[in-house]
């Protein structure tokens, strides 16, 4: 199963600005004594040695998680970078009109819909593209921001693709031999996760959710959910001071994040949805800092953790 991120913000969009991008410069090049800046591969070297929050970024866009499985294209939220994913999707079969994609949306906040008006594949005939939710209105939802003019130029019905608008069963789907389950968690309106599983491996996709009550019986649903997770992406917007002021907004933390990983066996904890206003910095120690609680609670087995980052590729 192959993992890509196409946007990891929560919220809205988060563009790096020219005074980061500046500051990075400086500090790359602060650092570079010793390089010989004459030839190309001896930068290329040290530009690849340098930590993320100084040679790149972890991206702007809102959430959409690309899942390549057993010939299946399974998306996950149609946030803004699902606009670049559609670029990428129509230099494929979509161009052509013979492209099939299934995409699962956690909820209708606009962070995790608003790029659907700008995926292309979707406005190309012949392209099929299924659209899962459990909300028993979907298709009216996804029209809403698409209502009239004023609001976006096309309207949902001037996509001439081929859109089937599903009802999550309960019980779940299969699409060819992956299975997709789904589970509400806490958010304002519902957000739903998704698991997926496929040639014997696991992949969680859990959003826009927040834990308040932390009674193993209050929790039991979620950790029977991630149960041995080869993956789980996680919602952890916020730090531990940032969520204590925010209760109730619907969010998690990497340190909870971290708590239901080490209780339920999951292999790669990838901390998702980051806060617009965190820049790379923030996020780099939001890393070390997981990093260290998890030292202090580890009890047996290895809990990989990592940041998730738009263009990133993970197999598992
Ligand atoms: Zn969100
Ligand atoms: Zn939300």
């Amino acid at each position: 199963m192959q993992i890509k991120f196409w946007g990891v913000r929560g919220s809205l969009p988060a563009p790096v600005s020219s005074e980061r991008i500046a500051e990075k410069l400086i500090r790359a090049l602060n650092g570079a004594k010793g390089v010989d800046l004459d030839d190309v591969f001896s930068i290329q070297e040290y530009v690849d040695s340098l930590p993320f929050e100084i040679r790149g970024t972890c991206g702007g866009n809102t959430s959409c998680v690309e899942i390549l499985a057993n010939g299946h294209r399974l998306i996950f939220d149609a946030g803004s970078g699902l606009r670049e994913l559609g670029l990428q999707m129509m230099k494929e079969e979509f161009g052509q009109g013979q492209g099939e994609a299934h995409l699962f949306i956690s909820h209708t906040h606009w962070d995790h819909i608003q790029g659907f008006p700008y995926f292309v594949p979707a406005y190309i005939p012949g392209n099929k593209i299924h659209i899962y939710s459990p909300k028993l209105d979907i298709q009216q939802k996804f029209a809403t921001q698409q209502m009239d003019q004023d609001m976006f130029p096309m309207r949902l019905d001037d996509m001439s693709s081929d859109k089937e608008f599903i009802t999550m069963p309960e019980d779940g789907v299969e699409i060819g031999d992956i299975r997709v389950d789904c589970l509400l968690l806490h958010h304002p309106g519902g957000s739903w996760a998704y698991r997926v599983r496929a040639g014997g491996k696991t992949l969680v996709y859990a959003t826009d959710g927040e834990y308040q009550d932390l009674s193993q019986e209050a929790l039991q649903p979620y950790l029977d959910f991630f149960a041995d997770a080869d993956a789980l992406i996680f919602d952890s917007m916020y730090t531990f001071s940032e969520s204590v002021s925010k209760e109730g907004w619907g969010h998690s933390t990497s340190l909870v994040g971290v708590d239901l990983s080490v209780k339920t066996g999951v292999k790669r904890l990838i901390l998702f949805h980051h806060e617009p206003t965190y820049d790379d910095n923030k996020l780099a120690e939001i890393m070390q800092k997981t990093s260290q609680y998890y030292s202090l609670v580890r009890e047996f087995g290895q809990l990989e953790i990592l940041l998730a980052m738009e263009g990133e590729v993970i197999e598992i």
